[in-house]
């Protein structure tokens, strides 16, 4: 008999989320239409120590958002990393920008600063970070080439809600920081986002971008009226509600993936893989388990996800280098193109067990060594 099946990821509802959603869904109409969304914007703030928020209808609209505010304009340079999520990476086409791949460190998976800095030209504006499956970037060394070449700096922190950098959260170090409340990711709003930052224009210009152009201090303002043309990502009080009940269990959500975590190092440290790192100063909230075989190791990614999937277990592959992908043209990104065929991304759902990670952990060592 095949066991329960083990899926990736899925999110976490209490008693806590459905009262709120269905507060929302009863009362929460009128004069209450804003009443979770402003609640969830706040909250968030908080727990980012940041001064502004802006809750979206997904992390993508978030990105597009952030670069037009910060202005980015077609046939700019935005710098991003070969290795993340293509969401990372659409706006910056959605602009008419042109997105410049660089290569990611062996041992974070991260972009890779020495390389980002030798890739800057006169055209570049911006750079895309991201702290990939909660992996920290540099920032230090992030921030201070930034500064030095006078380029602005957007931080996706969608796979690295709660992880830290010499005690900051990610998503609160650089100009913008961007997250999602995808149902995969650590916390949820079903579909959501979130854009944050200390920038006061910033966030009005964002805010302005994702209400059609209102401007509600132009002097000629008047209902329906407005000077420009925008855009829509709105966050709908519904999500909202279930956002603001995430959000006040977000050390619980995020403690469980550190102990999911430790369950998998525990299991696998000894074996012939590397894990997602935890660096000296950093925290990781560790929301995707990744491991990447090493190369004495013959490991043919797509039969084990076959094997996995036999066994009802889940699992995904490492991103492919975005360059690599039939709309870009191939980089010379030797790292990220050499690590992405070893590695693969484990469980890691909230209601996880031990005894799950201790199934999926033997299941992986008996496939290595049956080769
Ligand atoms: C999930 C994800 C996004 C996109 O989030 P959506 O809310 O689905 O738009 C962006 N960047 C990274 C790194 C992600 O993992």
């Amino acid at each position: 008999m095949k066991q329960k099946k083990i899926p990736i990821n899925k999110p976490s509802i209490t008693e806590l989320e459905r009262t709120y959603v269905n507060d929302a869904v009863a009362n929460g109409w009128g004069e209450k239409c804003y009443n979770y969304i402003n609640l969830f914007e706040n909250k968030f703030a908080q727990y980012q120590n940041s001064k502004y928020a802006l809750a979206t209808s997904s992390c993508t609209g978030a990105i597009h958002l952030a670069l037009m505010a910060l202005g980015v304009n077609a046939g700019d340079e935005v710098i991003v990393p070969e290795i993340t999520w293509i969401a990372s990476v659409e706006p910056v086409l959605y602009i008419g920008a042109k997105p410049v791949f660089v290569d990611v460190l062996r041992d974070s998976w991260c972009i890779d600063p020495k390389k980002m800095e030798a890739a800057i030209t006169h055209k570049t504006k911006a750079i895309i970070v991201v702290h990939v499956y909660g992996n920290m970037c540099n920032m230090d060394e992030i921030m201070s080439i930034a500064k030095k070449h006078n380029l602005l700096v957007v931080e996706d922190a969608a796979e690295a809600l709660g992880s830290e950098y010499n005690g900051k959260k990610a998503g609160s170090i650089a100009d913008v920081g961007v997250f999602s409340f995808h149902g995969t990711k650590t916390m949820t709003t079903g579909e959501g986002g979130m854009l944050v930052t200390n920038n006061e224009s910033v966030c009005e210009k964002a805010k302005i971008l994702n209400d059609h152009g209102r401007n509600p201090k132009d002097p000629e303002n008047k209902m329906f009226w407005m000077r420009d043309y925008g855009y829509k990502y709105k966050m709908s009080n519904l999500q909202a509600a279930l956002g603001v009940a995430q959000i006040e269990r977000i050390n619980e959500l995020i403690n469980k993936k550190r102990l999911i975590f430790k369950w998998y190092w525990d299991e696998l440290h000894n074996l012939p893989c590397k894990l997602n790192p935890e660096h000296e100063n950093t925290k990781n909230s560790y929301w995707l388990p990744t491991l990447i075989v090493d190369e004495s190791i013959q490991f043919d990614r797509e039969n084990f996800f076959k094997f996995m999937s036999e066994h009802n277990i889940d699992s995904r592959p490492f991103f492919y280098p975005l360059s690599s992908l039939p709309m870009f043209k191939n980089e010379n990104n030797k790292i990220a193109y050499n690590i992405y065929k070893k590695g693969i991304n484990l469980p890691s759902y909230h209601d996880l067990t031990l005894e799950e990670v201790k199934l999926v952990c033997s299941l992986f060592n008996n496939y290595i060594n049956k080769k």
